[in-house]
């Protein structure tokens, strides 16, 4: 039976309310699959501190001092969720094989690991958690996610439904992911970008056991756009598509007062005029967001293909 070495990258901002339930639960959770055989007895838990302005730092040092089983790393300050997974996600990837996110509160259930672990040994590279149902979710939180789901899938970003952080990624695809180098990242949008055999496990999201949500509606509103401008021009293809809805429809209000020439028709002429003006104006821009979205595309510098397998090599 092959071991896997497996961490466990949680990012945790002002979380000291929840941080030593956390450790206390993960730990029976990672003694139980050593003991299954699932991982290796060298498998971590690793808390990255995104700037806590509380003592969640000094306390992931006392629990590393502790017990081997956990480690940690700190930010210089605090740069959102995003930017604490990834440095998670790079930092881990070289002692691990499997890392395994999620969230400090334990919203995520974490007994989903296992079949998570399971499907990488069936040979799957990415496992997404994702949530069954949102019963413990408040109206306004249930119905803003899905509608960001459901927006961001309008604007041509490819995400996993209901899929938050909580994923599996094998180290072959963290290599991959380390060359995608954009400033501005959206996870949920690039692992569905990098391919290879993937699989879903649902679970049930739970409440957070303590502590607030670290995600104000303002976040919340940020991460959305952040997620369509990282990943999508179509904002900009509206544009031209209104810009040129308008051009057309003022060109022929226009030809039809001028064949109907009737004198009454006057002021509809003159707004007809304008509307042509300011279809062309925006079409014009649109024609100019064409090409800096093809800019946006080229500064990105994303890898064109991944290689799966080479038979080449392998022979
Ligand atoms: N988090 C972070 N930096 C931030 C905000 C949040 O590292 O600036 C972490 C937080 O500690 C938690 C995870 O991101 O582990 C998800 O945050 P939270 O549970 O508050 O979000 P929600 O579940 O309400 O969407
Ligand atoms: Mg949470």
């Amino acid at each position: 039976m092959q071991k896997n070495k497996l961490f466990i990258v949680i990012p945790c901002y002002n979380e000291e309310e929840v941080l030593q339930e956390t450790t206390n639960r993960l730990r029976i959770k990672i003694n139980q699959m050593i003991k299954n055989n699932l991982i290796s007895k060298d498998s971590k838990v690793m808390y990255v501190n995104d700037g806590s302005k509380d003592n969640t730092w000094e306390m992931i040092k006392s629990i590393s001092e502790k017990d081997n089983l956990f480690t940690g790393i700190s930010l210089s300050k605090n740069r959102g969720h995003q930017n604490a997974l990834v440095a998670g996600l790079l930092t881990s990837k070289k002692y691990a094989d499997i890392v395994i996110s999620m969230d400090a509160d334990l919203q995520d259930d974490i007994d989903v690991m296992d079949k998570m672990i399971i499907k990488y040994n069936e040979g799957c590279q990415i496992v997404y958690g994702v949530r069954e149902a949102r019963k413990t979710d408040t109206f306004f939180k249930k119905n803003t996610a899905e509608s960001f789901y459901k927006l961001m899938s309008r604007m041509g970003v490819d995400i996993v439904y209901n899929h938050a952080d909580y994923r599996l990624v094998s180290k072959k695809v963290l290599n991959e992911f380390e060359r995608y180098e954009e400033v501005n990242l959206f996870l949920r949008g690039i692992f569905p970008l990098i391919g290879f055999k993937s699989d879903i496990v649902y679970y049930n999201r739970s409440e957070r056991f303590a502590g607030k949500s670290k995600y104000s509606l303002k976040k919340m509103i940020n991460f959305a756009w952040d997620g369509i401008t990282s990943f999508s021009i179509k904002p900009i293809s509206l544009i031209l598509s209104f810009g040129a809805l308008l051009t057309v429809f003022s060109f022929i209000s226009i030809l039809f007062f001028l064949i109907s020439n009737s004198e009454r028709n006057n002021v509809i002429m003159i707004v007809s005029i304008i509307s042509l003006f300011s279809g062309i104006n925006i079409l014009c821009i649109g024609i100019v967001g064409e090409y800096i979205g093809k800019i946006y595309f080229e500064t990105k510098r994303r890898p064109r293909f991944i290689i799966e397998e080479n038979l080449l090599k392998t022979k």
